[in-house]
């Protein structure tokens, strides 16, 4: 039995005001971990009060993205140990966003999970193909592709501490969300991809769906088979559009 997660990857939104206010909200609503966990990603300057705030709840939190390297002269990047020194347990890697606007490669996208990994932080691996990959029927192949870069680096067994998160590019931000249809025939080709290599690992890992995730579309999207919690941009900085999708996954 997998838990669900509802995950909210807030980009570069928020002020103090709206951190204290929305983390408060959240830890009144959000119940406990028992049927289903909750995660937000605030931007680094805010990890600092999100720990102070969540310590001993029952929400995590984590990073948006991290550098590969250790330290050094690399202005503007933060390290695993960096998220680690504020209490994250989880960090995005290969977010959509990431890929296109800072040309992070399924190369780069491999490094920051591995070295991720390696600090004690759990990855969520964003996989997930442009609307005209789509139309070109390359879905699949292109998920493999991101999949399988992550594999090669770190192997099978990386699988059995991290998550998945199965984001079509043509969905995030645009409203458009896929059908649950569609999002369960990719994560269910995704599970059985992973099952192919190790059946457990693939029986355990967490796929979440992402893309224009609300409190209307959720329920129907979390009762899919293989479809195990969000990731959830714009409606995450909403906390009754966020604590809703929560309440979905926790039925669903
Ligand atoms: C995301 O950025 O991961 C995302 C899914 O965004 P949105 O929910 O706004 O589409």
């Amino acid at each position: 039995m997998r838990k669900k997660l509802v995950a909210g990857n807030w980009k570069m939104n928020g002020s103090k005001a709206m951190v204290e206010s929305l983390l408060k909200t959240l830890l009144a609503g959000a119940g406990d971990s028992d049927s289903v966990e909750v995660a937000v990603f605030p931007p680094f300057p805010y990890l600092q009060r999100t720990q102070k705030l969540l310590r001993g709840s029952s929400i995590a939190w984590g990073g948006q993205t991290l550098n590969p390297a250790s330290s050094g002269a690399f202005t503007g990047e933060v390290s695993a140990a960096m998220l680690l020194d504020f209490g994250c347990r989880y960090v995005l890697v290969g977010h959509s966003e990431r890929r296109t606007l800072y040309g992070e490669k399924d190369a780069d996208v491999a490094t920051r999970f591995e070295a991720a990994q390696l600090a004690g932080l759990e990855p969520i691996l964003c996989v997930g193909e442009t609307l005209d990959e789509r139309e070109r029927g390359e879905t699949e192949s292109v998920v493999r592709r991101q999949i399988d870069a992550v594999l090669e680096r770190c192997g099978i067994d990386s699988l059995s501490s991290a998550i998945l998160a199965y984001e079509p590019v043509w969905a995030i931000g645009t409203g458009k969300t896929a059908t649950p249809d569609q999002a369960q025939q990719v994560h269910a080709f995704i599970r059985d991809k992973i099952r192919a290599q190790d059946d457990t690992i693939g029986g355990q890992i967490r796929i979440l769906y992402g893309g224009s995730v609300n409190g209307s579309n959720a329920a129907d999207l979390f009762t899919r088979e293989d479809v195990d919690g969000g990731l959830i941009g714009g409606a995450s900085l909403k906390a009754g559009e966020f604590l809703a999708i929560r309440n979905a996954a926790s039925r669903g």
